[in-house]
C-alpha cells in the first residue's frame, strides 16, 4: 500500500529544466461515469498550473506538456480505470526521466494538474496523513485479537484465548460460591488485559500507530487501564461491538471513522496549538512569515491549508522563495516563477527534516512552528 517511502522516492525526482507532470484525478465510483474520465483528464491537464510565466500562462503551459506523458497518463486510464473507481488517482510523468507513476489513493483530494521540476507532492502527504495505518485490538474477557489496517487490507497479526472459569454451569452460581468465582473471572479478565497490552506493545516495537480498541464497554475499559503509557499515547478511540461477530472486513468499517476523527481532532489542535500563546513564540502565521522562515531553514513542523495554489518565485541562485518577481533580494539571481508556494515551502521543509501537516478548513493561509527564532516577521493570517 502506498505510504511515506513512496512520497519519498518521488520526491527524488528533481531535474531542473524537465518538466513533471502532476495529475490528480478523481475517478467516479459508478462505472457510468468513468466513461467520461479521459475528457476530465484532458480537461485537466489543458488547464496545468505550471508554466514559464508571462501573462499568457495557459498557452505556455499547454505547449510544454510532452505528448508522450498525456497519452501514457490517457492509455493508463483506458487500460486501469475501472479499477480505480472510488479513488483519487495522483500520476507523475515525464517521458525524459523515464519516469510514470500512477497512484490511487486511500482518500478523495481535490484535482488538480502541475507541472514543475519535481512531482507536486503535498496531496500525497495529505493521504498519508489522512489515511494512515492503525491497528486495532478486539477484546473481550477471554479473548483478544490485535489487527492490522493498511489502506483497503486488514491483517489480523495475534489472537489471544484464555479459558476461563466458564462451564455449562456458568450461568448457575450462587451466594459465597458464586463470589469467589465472580472475583475470579475478573482477576483472569485483567490478566488478559496485560497479556493482550504486552502483544500491543510487542507489534508496536516495529513503528508507532494509531491504536483503535473494539469491543463491550467493559472490555474496552480494561484493556485501556492496562495500556502501558507509551501505547495509551497512541489510542486513538474505540468502538462498541459484539467481538464474537466481528468480521475483519466489519472491523474496518468500524475503526475508519474512529481513525478520521483522530486524524481532524489532531490537525485542529495542532493548528489551534500554532494560533495560541504570547508574541514571540516559536511559530509563524501567514505567508510572509513562512516565506522567511521557511528560507532561514526554521521550520520544525509547516501547516499548510488543503485548498488553493499560490504561484510565486523562486531563486535558482540561493532557493530564496517570494511572492513578487524580480530581483532576489539576497543574492541578485532574476526569480524564476513557481505554480505554487505552499509545494515549494513543503519541498523546502522537508529537505530541511521538517515535518509537513496539511490542514482542513485552516484558520490562516499557512503557518509554522519554528526551531528558533526568525528575524523578519509580518503578513496575515
Ligand atoms: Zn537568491
Amino acid at each position: 500500500m502506498f505510504g511515506y517511502a513512496d512520497v519519498e522516492k518521488l520526491r527524488r525526482v528533481c531535474a531542473p529544466g524537465s518538466a513533471v507532470l502532476s495529475l490528480y484525478l478523481a475517478v467516479p465510483l459508478d462505472p457510468a461515469g468513468t466513461r467520461g474520465l479521459a475528457a476530465t483528464a484532458a480537461e485537466l491537464m489543458a488547464s496545468t498550473a505550471g508554466l514559464a510565466g508571462g501573462s499568457d500562462n495557459d498557452q505556455r503551459s499547454l505547449a510544454r506538456i510532452d505528448q508522450a506523458d498525456r497519452e501514457a497518463v490517457l492509455d493508463a486510464l483506458a487500460v486501469h480505470g475501472r479499477d480505480w473507481a472510488g479513488h483519487t488517482v495522483a500520476f507523475f510523468a515525464c517521458r525524459e526521466l523515464g519516469l510514470f507513476e500512477a497512484l490511487p489513493l486511500p482518500c478523495p483530494l481535490p484535482e488538480r494538474a502541475v507541472l514543475t521540476s519535481r512531482p507536486y507532492i503535498w496531496p500525497l502527504l495529505a493521504a498519508v496523513q489522512r489515511c494512515p495505518d492503525y491497528r486495532v485490538a478486539i477484546a473481550d474477557r477471554e479473548h483478544a485479537r490485535v489487527l492490522s489496517v493498511s489502506g483497503s487490507r486488514v491483517e489480523t497479526i495475534a489472537t489471544q484465548v484464555d479459558r476461563g472459569p466458564r462451564s455449562s454451569g456458568f450461568g448457575g452460581w450462587y451466594g459465597l460460591q458464586a463470589h469467589r468465582i465472580q472475583r475470579r473471572i475478573i482477576e483472569l479478565g485483567r490478566h488478559h488485559y496485560r497479556d493482550t497490552a504486552a502483544i500491543l506493545e510487542r507489534v508496536a516495537d516495529d513503528g508507532h500507530m494509531p491504536l483503535v480498541i473494539g469491543g463491550h464497554h467493559d472490555s474496552i475499559a480494561g484493556l485501556l487501564r492496562a495500556l502501558p503509557p507509551a501505547a495509551r499515547e497512541e489510542f486513538a478511540g474505540s468502538f462498541h461491538a459484539d467481538p464474537h461477530t466481528l468480521t475483519e472486513a466489519r472491523i474496518r468499517e468500524l475503526a475508519g471513522p474512529v481513525i478520521g476523527l483522530w486524524v481532524a481532532r489532531r490537525e485542529r489542535e495542532l493548528a489551534e496549538d500554532v494560533l495560541a500563546g504570547p508574541p514571540g513564540r516559536l511559530a509563524a502565521v501567514g505567508l510572509q512569515a513562512c516565506l522567511a522562515a521557511v528560507g532561514q531553514g526554521a521550520v520544525g513542523c509547516l501547516l499548510v491549508p488543503d485548498d488553493g495554489l499560490i504561484p510565486g518565485f523562486a531563486c535558482d541562485g540561493c532557493d530564496a522563495l517570494s511572492v513578487g518577481p524580480g530581483e532576489c533580494p539576497l543574492c541578485g539571481t532574476a526569480g524564476r516563477p513557481v505554480p505554487d508556494l505552499m509545494e515549494e515551502m513543503a519541498q523546502h521543509t522537508q529537505d530541511d527534516d521538517g515535518r509537513v501537516t496539511v490542514i482542513r478548513e485552516a484558520p490562516f493561509s499557512v503557518a509554522a512552528k519554528l526551531r528558533f527564532p526568525v528575524a523578519a516577521e509580518g503578513g496575515g493570517r
